[in-house]
């Protein structure tokens, strides 16, 4: 059985003091037993506060938006696995089209990025998803596609059953130009069949796929509600306390 996630994508947004506060009035908005699993990915420099608010309940877990992929060593400035593990970090977002873009990762370096993360007992939020031109060339499939056999198709089942999948088309990310609910429904459903083909399709039905990309109180209805949506991946949203609440409320139960 696949899980419901709504995970926020804090970016690099909020103070530590705004952040543990955008924390707390989360988690008291919340229900107590909310329909699926509520991630909050924090900037490194709240991890440790947004940890302590969030401790005592079990249906929100903290998350990082990235991870350097060697264990250790000589890289000023990066953060690790074990560290984030040893703040009370269980899920990293991996692969996102910002880090892509601003940041230069690659496929391989992902494929790096996502055993580390893996190896230290860490769960990757795996983001894909294709620029404008690609998309109006219909060609977003084999893109996506290939942005997944690149990076995650190395791994042993035991490993794969390990990793969340964010689809984000870019040309929806921040923009306010929301994929249809068909158009995320397709492609998560094209997904999911390669995970079958890949791995048999026991592994693909367990798979979660988040949808990504300027989601919103009004959308998340209609695009959870898809047979193939298992939640979503929230930017902008997720710094709004009622809207991030009614995203997470908008889950299938
Ligand atoms: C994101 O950056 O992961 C994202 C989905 O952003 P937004 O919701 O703001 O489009």
């Amino acid at each position: 059985m696949r899980q419901q996630i709504v995970a926020g994508n804090w970016k690099m947004n909020t103070t530590l003091t705004d952040g543990a506060a955008l924390a707390e009035a989360i988690t008291a908005q919340l229900p107590e037993k909310p329909r699926g699993t509520v991630v909050m990915a924090a900037p490194y420099t709240h991890l440790h506060a947004v940890g302590q608010v969030i401790e005592e309940n079990p249906n929100i877990m903290l998350g990082a938006q990235n991870c350097h992929q060697a264990e250790k060593g000589a890289f000023t400035g990066e953060i690790s696995a074990d560290m984030l593990l040893a703040v009370g970090v269980q899920w990293v977002i991996l692969g996102h089209s910002e880090r892509r873009q601003y940041f230069g990762e690659t496929d391989a370096l992902l494929t790096e990025k996502v055993n580390t993360v893996l190896a230290n007992g860490l769960r990757p939020i795996f983001c894909c998803g294709e620029p404008l031109d690609i998309r109006e060339a219909d060609t977003h499939t084999d893109y996506v596609a290939a942005q997944l056999r690149n990076s995650l198709f190395h791994l042993p089942e035991a490993e794969f059953r390990q990793v969340v999948i964010a689809y984000e088309p870019i040309w929806a990310i921040g923009t306010g130009r929301t994929a249809s609910a068909e158009q995320a429904q397709d492609m998560h459903a094209a997904i999911r069949a390669l995970i079958a083909q890949q791995y048999g399709d026991g592994v693909a039905q367990d798979t979660s796929i988040l949808y990504g990309g300027s989601c919103n109180a009004q959308n998340a209805p209609e695009l959870f509600a898809q047979p193939d949506v298992d939640g979503g991946l929230i930017g902008g949203a997720s710094l709004k306390v009622a809207d991030f609440v009614a995203i997470v409320g908008a889950l299938k139960s």
